[in-house]
C-alpha cells in the first residue's frame, strides 16, 4: 500500500541534529461501532486492508442477524422489536425515529 493523501498523517519532528523535518506516518485505523450505542464492535477486526482480507470469512465478521453492524445488545433490542411490530404489539409510530432503519 502506498502513503496517500487518505491514509497518511503529517509529523513534524526535530532531528537531533536540530534540524526540521516532516515526516509521514500511516493513519490509525479505528475500530468498527455499533450504529446505535456507538460502542466498539466485538468479532470485527481492524486494520490494514492487506490484513483483514488474509483472514477467512468467519474471522471477518459476526455471523448473526445485524452481526458487524450491530452490538449484541442493540440487535437483541432491534429483533425483539420486529416481532412485536409483526405480532401488532406496538404500533410502527410507536418506535423511536433513530431505529428506523434497522426495522424494514
Ligand atoms: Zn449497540
Amino acid at each position: 500500500m502506498q502513503l496517500t493523501s487518505y491514509n497518511k498523517k503529517k509529523i513534524r519532528r526535530r532531528t537531533p541534529g536540530g534540524a526540521s523535518i516532516v515526516a509521514y506516518k500511516y493513519k490509525r485505523h479505528s475500530a468498527h461501532k455499533c450504529g446505535i450505542c456507538k460502542k466498539e464492535l466485538h468479532g470485527k477486526p481492524s486494520g490494514r486492508n492487506a490484513y483483514v482480507s488474509n483472514l477467512s470469512k468467519s474471522q471477518r465478521t459476526v455471523e448473526r442477524p445485524f452481526g458487524g453492524m450491530l452490538c449484541s445488545k442493540c440487535s437483541r433490542n432491534i429483533i425483539s422489536l420486529k416481532a412485536k411490530l409483526k405480532h401488532g404489539i406496538i404500533a410502527k409510530a410507536e418506535t423511536p425515529i433513530s431505529l428506523k432503519r434497522y426495522l424494514q
